[in-house]
């Protein structure tokens, strides 16, 4: 029986950076995959197939609606629906091996197969050639989510799809309905209505993006609107059909009123849960919460000491860098390193186009809790680096606190939101005031420069740039 310091179970970005961080400190660190490719949800068919066909689809809106008024006449933009997939693939395949190559420079030891505890301190890896059996000081799970549903509504990776079957269709949709406006909702409906698929977006609340500032979602209503998607908000689904050749929703709104929609393909984007199938935690003390999530202390320590969990399957934010901050925090900790995470400060990105980013307090959250605020607000449309590319949809927005000029809340929608997002995150890791932030110089002409006006706006001085 093999012995380890430290056993992660699962590979996504909790897991594989657990085991490198694990592996950095001089720790014996085995790796648990069932999947033949590392990478989990994020890697394989989660954020970076998305993004891929997000850019590459993005890139196909810009030659058909953009390009010329910048002057460039193509004669025909013509679509290759395989090609588009085959490169999404090839660029998982890239990240997955960039994987393989880093699990072997750190020397972990890589196992492939279903892990499931037999009892609090011993692991049992199956897979379809053989059982093996192990132990570790620290076991750290980190083994994700898988798609939700709702009554009524069986997925039947047919017609009825997730984001999984999606990222591997053979052709172009003529139509699709998605139920639910959420992140993967509005990120999806932006892929298939660039290439011409008909979509409609059934969301059961009164605004898309739920979780973030209202004024994101509102304003992505209106642009995701004007370029073709039909958003039926307030509309609850109850039952979905496959008819054989094209699927049927049913749903209806706040006053009882019935409908239906047919479409080539329902895809269903109404959050997720948490992945503990095959792992065995029925014999080991480890408890679970009403909603299945495996519960954890400050420490992200289990109710078994050396059993740690992280990132999707212990809720909270279901992202990437969110995972990937806990397998950091947890190796450290279990190295008797003293480190926190502010999970106000992490940041949360829609890769729609324009880009949403945000980080810190909301205004309802302020609102809700009674704290005063101030507020600065500068739209794209006045910027010059934004007119240049013609990417004036959208406004910087960030909420500070009257007295001090603490940055409590910072939200975007513009073009290169999620990357502009990464400076409001180090204004409030580090407690700056907005004058702090417009103190500084902002290369001209920037996108960045709407954030600097809007620091100046939430200080009380006027704009100074254009
Ligand atoms: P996962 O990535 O889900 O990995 C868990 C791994 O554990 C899987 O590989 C699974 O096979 C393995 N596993 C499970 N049980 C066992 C077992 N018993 N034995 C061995 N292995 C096991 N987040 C972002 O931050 N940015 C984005 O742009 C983004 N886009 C997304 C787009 C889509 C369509 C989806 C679905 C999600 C997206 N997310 C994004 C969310 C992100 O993918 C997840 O938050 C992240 O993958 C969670 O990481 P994790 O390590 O907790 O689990
Ligand atoms: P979500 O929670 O973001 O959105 C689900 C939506 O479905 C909600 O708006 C909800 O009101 C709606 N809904 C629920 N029941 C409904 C019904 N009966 N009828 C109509 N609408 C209904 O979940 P998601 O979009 O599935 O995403 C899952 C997770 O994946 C999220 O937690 C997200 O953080 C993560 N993710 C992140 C990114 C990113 O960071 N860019 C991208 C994709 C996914």
């Amino acid at each position: 029986m093999d012995h380890y310091d430290i056993a992660v179970i699962g590979s996504g970005p909790g897991g594989y950076v657990a085991a490198i961080r694990s592996a950095q400190l001089g720790y014996k660190t085995v790796i648990i995959e069932k999947y033949d490719t590392l990478g989990g949800t994020c890697t394989n068919v989660g954020c970076i197939p998305t993004k891929a066909l997000l850019d590459s689809t993005h890139h196909y809106a810009e030659a058909q609606h953009k390009f010329k008024e910048h002057g460039i006449n193509l004669e025909e933009v013509k679509l290759d629906f395989l090609q588009m997939y085959r490169r999404k693939s090839d660029v998982v395949s890239k990240n997955t091996a960039g994987l393989d190559f880093l699990m072997n420079k750190n020397k972990i030891t890589r196992l492939k197969g279903t892990a499931g505890f037999i009892n609090n301190t011993t692991i049992r890896v199956i897979n379809e050639t053989e059982v093996k059996t192990i132990t570790a000081k620290h076991y750290i799970i980190a083994t994700g989510s898988k798609p939700s549903t709702i009554p009524g509504v069986e997925i039947d990776k047919k017609r009825i799809i997730t984001s999984t079957e999606a990222l591997s269709l053979k052709e172009k949709p003529e139509s699709m309905a998605i139920i639910g406006g959420g992140v993967i909702g509005v990120e999806m409906a932006s892929i298939f209505n660039r290439i011409g698929t008909k979509v409609t977006i059934l969301e059961y609340a009164d605004h898309l993006i739920a979780a973030m500032d209202n004024e994101l979602g509102k304003t992505l209503q209106k642009i995701l609107k004007k370029e073709g998607i039909d958003i039926r908000l307030n509309q609850a689904v109850y039952k979905v059909e496959n008819s054989g050749s094209t699927a049927n929703a049913f749903f209806k709104d706040k006053n009882g009123t019935e409908e239906s929609l047919e479409a080539d393909y329902i895809l269903v984007a109404v959050g997720r849960s948490p992945y503990i199938k095959g792992l065995g935690l029925e014999n080991t003390d480890v408890e679970l919460d009403s909603r299945g999530f495996i519960k954890v202390n400050e420490n992200n320590q289990t109710s078994v000491s050396t059993i740690y969990a992280i990132g999707d399957v212990i809720g909270g934010a279901m992202l990437a860098h969110k995972a990937e901050e806990e397998g950091v925090y947890v190796v450290e900790t279990i190295n008797g390193q003293k480190r926190h995470i502010h999970y106000n400060r992490i940041p949360s990105v829609v890769y729609t186009w324009p880009e949403v980013a945000s980080v810190g307090y909301t205004e309802e959250e302020l609102k809700k809790n009674n704290i005063a605020y101030n507020i600065g607000k500068f739209p794209f449309s006045a910027s010059a680096r934004a007119r240049a590319s013609m990417d004036m949809d959208g406004f910087a927005k960030v909420l500070v606190d009257p007295k001090y000029g603490e940055v409590l809340g910072v939200h975007i929608i513009g073009a290169r939101a999620a990357d502009l997002i990464a400076q409001g995150v180090i204004a409030q890791e580090y407690e700056v005031t907005a004058e702090d932030m417009f103190r500084i110089s902002y290369a001209h002409p920037t996108y960045s420069e709407t954030l600097k006006e809007a620091y100046l706006i939430a200080s009380g001085q006027g704009a100074v740039n254009i």
